[in-house]
């Protein structure tokens, strides 16, 4: 029966089929598919064991590595919910989270103990390490490899069902506080099946994993190579200068990068690597400046994937097909490249205004999907699970229009950054694209400012090349080369770098607000 399938399917599969194949190389070793499954299913016997209920929560604060999968693993074989925690947040969020999705465990990497010592004591939760010699717990419950050990059964206790939830995954938190959202089994391997077909994954895929694990953009990552066999090369962090050896060292076939690493790695001098393998990379989680993709592509060749995607749609919303990414270079240039592409198969878009009606094609609006991968809803800490979302349109906070002629979706802005001054809508990557386009700017963040006559007006803060600059005035006078007056920059401030997301990299707009709102930001409608 298609409906009843797992994620965790797939490693019972694996272990029979591609036994002996690598699985995860992570900088301890390597493990195969066969040891993968192993070692799940005595995860899974020893946190029954623990007395870790159906669905209770497994808290894991950790870099990606094999064993931050390993425990994904249990939820998804198993039946438990697999609660990432972004590790580069404070300990009072990681507790708030963690007050929140109340998990039974919490696991561990020793690199983040005193964390973790602190969100197990402010919340109570038992903890476990991960790594380290004997993978010692805080409160006096066996070690990581010590549970395992314990285990010699190779019956799994407890097997999940498609009707459960499995990944309990925050949101970035660019726009607000972090919202928790569940995830659950059959959305998840739809999203599997969808994304590993659209992205060409196979058994010989090599993906090389630098998103983190506890975003929805590594994590899918990783489940569509692993579903087929593949083989995962996972990295705790990102270097732009590592990459390069990676690709070429483990001979790479698919790698996933946010724009910001997509400009780092550019950045890199030619080094003579063989990048041969190389079949795809892809890119999302947040616009990508034009410019960029440009050179990414004439450096690497149409191999591109663009996902839009967000954490609540799990995560899919559209993809731009490697195809579309020839069109690069084109001396004319091709508009189409700038549009975040079409739905999966399954899904929808539709545009609507402020009144719920939908636009025709050509105006802009919200962006609302229709997914079958729409998480189960966000998670409701009084019921102690989610409160369901019901099936249909989901709105994305994000603006955009539907091409007149291709059907494309194009994105706009967030509805969140977009400013409003003098009742005229001017949208934040508008600004940004047109300021990119000067040659001295190598990023550049718009965002509203308060405004005594117009309510609010736009700020635009820029960060120049090495070696170059430009005055206000200049850059000023280059935007209205492309922009209409009103949609011009009225304070340009020159930074160092910008406030960044550190899990993709996300700009973290809501912070350059605070700086003329205060920190409760300005009203948002
Ligand atoms: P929060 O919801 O907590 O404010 P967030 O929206 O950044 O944070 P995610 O779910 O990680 O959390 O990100 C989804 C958002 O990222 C989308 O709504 C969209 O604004 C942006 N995004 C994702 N992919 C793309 C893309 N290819 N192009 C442009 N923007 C993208
Ligand atoms: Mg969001």
């Amino acid at each position: 029966d298609p409906q009843s399938i797992i994620l965790g399917d797939a490693f019972l599969r694996n272990a029979r089929y591609f036994r002996d194949k690598t699985a995860f190389i992570d900088s301890d070793g390597a493990c195969t598919h066969g040891q993968f499954a192993d070692r799940v299913i005595r995860l899974i016997n020893a946190l029954s064991r623990l007395g870790i209920a159906r669905q209770g929560r497994l808290a894991v604060l950790s870099a990606n590595s094999r064993t931050m999968i390993e425990i994904a693993g249990a939820a998804e074989l198993g039946g438990f919910i697999v609660l990432p925690l972004n590790h580069r947040l404070a300990a009072a969020e990681l507790s708030a989270i963690c007050l929140d999705a109340q998990p039974g465990v919490l696991f561990y990497q020793s690199a983040f103990a005193e964390t973790a010592a602190r969100i197990a004591e402010e919340t109570g939760t038992p903890a476990i390490r991960i790594d380290g010699e004997a993978g010692e717990a805080i409160a006096g419950a066996p070690g990581y490899e010590a549970l395992l050990r314990a285990e010699t059964s190779a019956q799994l206790a407890r097997q999940a069902s498609a009707d459960d939830g499995v990944h309990l995954v925050y949101t970035s938190g660019t726009t607000g506080r972090p919202k928790g959202v569940l995830l659950g089994q059959r959305g998840q391997v739809e999203m599997t099946r969808t994304m590993a077909a659209s992205g060409g994954i196979r058994a010989g895929t090599r993906l090389l994993l630098v998103m983190p694990l506890f975003h929805v953009g590594g994590k899918s990552q990783q489940l569509c190579c692993t579903w087929h066999g593949g083989t995962v090369i996972v990295r705790p962090r990102f270097s732009a200068a590592q990459w390069f050896d990676l690709i070429q060292a483990h001979r790479v076939t698919v790698a996933h990068l946010a724009p910001v690493m997509i400009r780092s790695v550019l950045d890199e001098p030619e080094r003579g690597h063989d990048l041969s393998s190389l079949e795809t990379i892809s890119y999302g989680s947040s616009p990508i400046p034009q410019r960029d993709l440009a050179r990414a592509v004439e450096r690497f060749g149409p191999i591109f994937i663009q996902y839009y995607g967000m954490t609540e749609t799990g995560p899919l919303n559209t993809m731009l097909d490697k195809e579309f990414h020839q069109l690069s270079g084109r001396p004319e240039g091709d508009a189409r490249l700038g549009s975040a592409g079409y739905p999966h198969i399954g899904g929808r878009i539709e545009i609507r205004d402020a009144e719920g009606r939908a636009c025709p094609d050509g105006t802009a609006g919200e962006v609302y999907i229709d997914t079958p991968t729409l998480m189960i809803g966000y998670w409701n800490r009084e019921l102690g699970r989610a409160d369901p979302v019901p099936r249909g349109w989901f709105a994305t906070g994000d603006v955009g229009y539907v091409g007149r002629d291709d059907a494309l979706l194009y994105l706009i802005d967030r509805k969140k950054d977009m400013i409003v001054s003098g009742g005229e809508n001017i949208y934040s990557r508008e600004v940004e694209e047109a300021l990119h386009a000067h040659p001295a700017v190598r990023e550049a963040a718009v965002v509203g400012v308060p405004d005594e006559h117009w309510g609010e007006t736009v700020a635009a803060y820029v960060v120049f090349r090495e070696g170059a600059a430009a005055t206000a005035e200049e850059l000023v006078a280059h935007c209205r080369l492309r922009l209409a007056g009103y949609k011009k920059p009225r304070h340009i401030y020159v930074v160092d770098s910008l406030p960044r997301l550190a899990a993709t990299g996300k700009i973290d707009k809501k912070r350059l607000r605070a700086r003329h709102w205060g920190p409760e930001g300005r009203f948002v409608a």
